[in-house]
């Protein structure tokens, strides 16, 4: 085998991965990015609702240098944002491997560089790809998270991650149920609805609920006020349009929403509809699971019980890091997340990077983005001024 030498792999095309070849190829640094799957931006094609927009507004959404075009609306439907992932990679001529899953790396003691180990899954044969700096770019939400339930193995209805779910087409007047009130539990419940399904969400939590325009607001105003005084604003706002919803389960928590997500506690919902469903009994709610009964009897911990035909889990993510970098440790802890906090968790040791590891989204990915190229060209300029 033939080892292949670049400056830079980055693994992983989606918008991180092609953020930072984009900032590199700027600088005219030699890249590569290495992607698993036959296509860039496999999450939003492939692993992610059919009706799904942009929940932020776009100016906090664009990858650096190419700012939305004028006439796309404040709120980017899926298939818009897709196509300005396409014009993205073409306009910063972004070099990608498809198929390439990226099974092991490690660092090289004898020459201090990455070696980085290749199936092409299209030809079925391995690479070796040599390079200096390494950029860890295989996002937040690589792998679906499913929580142990007592008796999930024994339920005779049918379940599934929410990135496997597109739209409720087959669902019509099944009973349904999603677990979890993130942003997608509560929109792909809104979304069930709509298409004839019996549904019900499983709210375990405390949560904020907002609209997304609420929202965008809030945004806005964090740039010239304090959070304490956003937060109040955003509860304020909230508490209006929905009044007090914890009759129907939906608690608030006592932290402000931005408050709580600077603390890296979770982000707050941004409600599509789902809430005034829940208000109309056209959602019910119900506390965690405590376990699943026979056949699709699933009992709940107030010691109600329900049967259903399908579960969606909304419940959250993992980073696969772990499974295939096998020095880590430079960067990453035993979650596969950033040892360092925000603002320098973007940087490792030895040349390794992680792009998209700081929970902010795709502004926090921009972010990362132009810092690692940075670095990197810093580091390349300095070894040649030595
Ligand atoms: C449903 C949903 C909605 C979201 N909406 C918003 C929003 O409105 N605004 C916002 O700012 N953020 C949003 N986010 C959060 C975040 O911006 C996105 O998840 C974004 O896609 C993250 O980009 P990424 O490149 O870090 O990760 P991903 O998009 O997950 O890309 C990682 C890539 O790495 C590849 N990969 C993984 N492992 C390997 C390997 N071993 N070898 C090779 N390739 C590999 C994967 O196939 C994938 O293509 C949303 C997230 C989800 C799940």
């Amino acid at each position: 085998m033939i080892d292949i030498e670049v400056s830079v792999v980055i693994v992983g095309a989606g918008p991180a991965g092609l953020a930072t070849s984009a900032c590199l190829n700027k600088l005219s640094i030699p890249n590569i990015v290495l992607e698993r799957d036959d296509c860039h931006a496999s999450l939003w094609r492939k692993r992610t609702y059919d009706r799904l927009k942009l929940h932020l507004g776009k100016d906090f959404c664009n990858l650096p240098y190419m700012p939305f075009s004028s006439d796309f609306p404040t709120f980017v439907p899926r298939v818009q944002f897709l196509r300005y992932l396409d014009d993205y990679v073409t306009h910063f001529n972004i070099s990608i491997r498809y198929n390439s899953n990226v099974e092991s790396s490690f660092l090289d003691d004898n020459n201090g560089k990455w070696r980085v180990i290749v199936k092409d899954t299209s030809l079925n044969v391995n690479e070796v790809y040599v390079a200096e700096f390494l950029v860890v770019a295989t996002g937040e939400n690589a792998e679906g998270y499913i929580p142990k339930i007592e008796g999930l193995e024994r339920f005779e209805g049918q379940y599934l991650h929410c990135s496997k779910y597109l739209n409720g087409r087959e669902l019509y007047d099944k009973n349904v149920l999603v677990v979890g009130c993130g942003n997608s539990g509560m929109e792909i419940s809104y979304d069930l609805v709509n298409w004839g399904a019996n549904t019900s969400i499983v709210i375990r939590d405390s949560v904020h609920y907002f609209t997304k325009e609420m929202v965008l607001v809030g945004m806005f105003l964090l740039k010239f006020l304090e959070v304490k005084k956003v937060d109040k604003l955003m509860v304020f706002m909230s508490k209006l349009r929905y009044g007090d919803m914890s009759e129907y389960g939906l608690r608030r928590p006592k932290d402000g929403p931005f408050a709580q997500k600077i603390k890296g506690g979770r982000t707050p919902t941004i409600d599509v509809g789902c809430v005034d469903m829940i208000k109309k009994g056209k959602i019910k709610v119900f506390p965690a699971i405590s376990n699943i009964k026979e056949g699709k009897i699933i009992e709940f911990e107030n010691g109600e019980s329900g049967q259903f035909d399908v579960i969606i889990f909304a419940t959250g993510y993992n980073t696969t890091v772990l499974k295939w970098l096998k020095d880590y440790k430079y960067l990453f802890n035993e979650n596969g997340m950033p040892k360092p906090s925000f603002p320098y968790h973007w940087k490792g040791e030895n040349g390794l990077y992680g792009v998209g590891f700081s929970r902010k989204g795709l502004e926090g990915i921009s972010y990362d983005a132009i810092r690692i190229a940075d670095d990197i060209i810093l580091t390349i300029n300095s070894r040649g001024s030595e």
